[in-house]
């Protein structure tokens, strides 16, 4: 049987910092073997490099997240650029437009030097929206990307295939396991499955039942049986294929 990949969670957060090495033993348990973390601002790189050394088969993306806008100087992208360069980044992440965040101009501005660095490097995009679907689509367009994933996907079919068009791929995340997202899990149940991918966000984004409650990778579970009863193919043809496409996205080695 395939094991799972959790493709986006936040596993340098300091909410794992007292169980980090039992909270993997836990995911590896239920059969997450591999694990996607997006960076989130400078600060976090060389952070997450140090636990990719200790911890196996721990992918790190990096990038400028727009909740940390404050934070972000325009001499990161050329300090991003400088810790690609040093290979074993999987992606360009956290990257997007929040407009429940502030400084949208200067969001915009981020975001596209951040597309235009992905396209440099050949690496494929995590991307962060609220609000904000069709504006990031009409960039990435225009940035002329074609590999990249829109995380914690939540809209309609017609949204959904217009990224598929573009080639990217939908983070499937906790927002299914709540019936009231009829209209996610309906444009959820109907694409290709060559589009989707499994991911938890921790340790944010908990499942249904888990409101309120630190979310981390071995919930995944949930997700998956959440999407099988979404789609019509078996959970082992699922499962395959969600495998197959977090490999194929991030080049991963296994
Ligand atoms: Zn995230």
């Amino acid at each position: 049987m395939a094991a799972l990949i959790d493709t986006h969670c936040h596993l340098n957060f300091t909410e794992f910092d007292d169980d980090r090495a039992e909270m993997l033993m836990r995911a590896h348990q239920v059969g997450v073997t591999h694990l996607v973390v997006p960076g989130v601002s400078k600060a976090s790189w060389a952070q997450q490099r140090n636990f990719a050394r200790h911890y196996q088969n721990w992918h790190n993306a990096f990038g400028l997240h727009p909740y940390f806008i404050a934070e972000h100087q325009h001499s990161d992208l050329e300090q991003l650029s400088i810790e690609l360069g040093k290979g074993g980044a999987v992606a360009v992440g956290e990257i997007g437009l929040d407009a429940t965040c502030e400084a949208m101009d200067k969001q915009r501005q981020l975001l596209q030097a951040q597309l235009q660095i992905a396209v440099d490097f050949d690496l494929p995009v995590i991307l962060h929206h609220r609000k904000t679907l069709d504006e990031i689509l009409k960039m990435v367009r225009d940035s002329g990307l074609t590999r990249g994933v829109v995380h914690a996907f939540s809209g309609s079919q017609q949204q959904a295939e217009a990224w598929v068009e573009q080639g990217f791929s939908l983070g499937v995340g906790g927002v299914i396991t709540y019936t009231r997202a009829r209209k996610t899990r309906a444009a959820i149940g109907a694409l290709p499955l060559h589009a989707l991918l499994l991911e938890t966000d921790s340790p944010d984004m908990p499942t249904c039942g888990k409101q309120g409650q630190r979310n981390e990778p071995s919930y995944i579970t949930r997700v998956f049986d959440a999407l099988c009863s979404l789609r019509s193919e078996s959970p082992e043809v699922v499962r395959e294929a969600l495998w197959q496409n977090s490999r194929r996205l991030f080049n991963l080695n296994c």
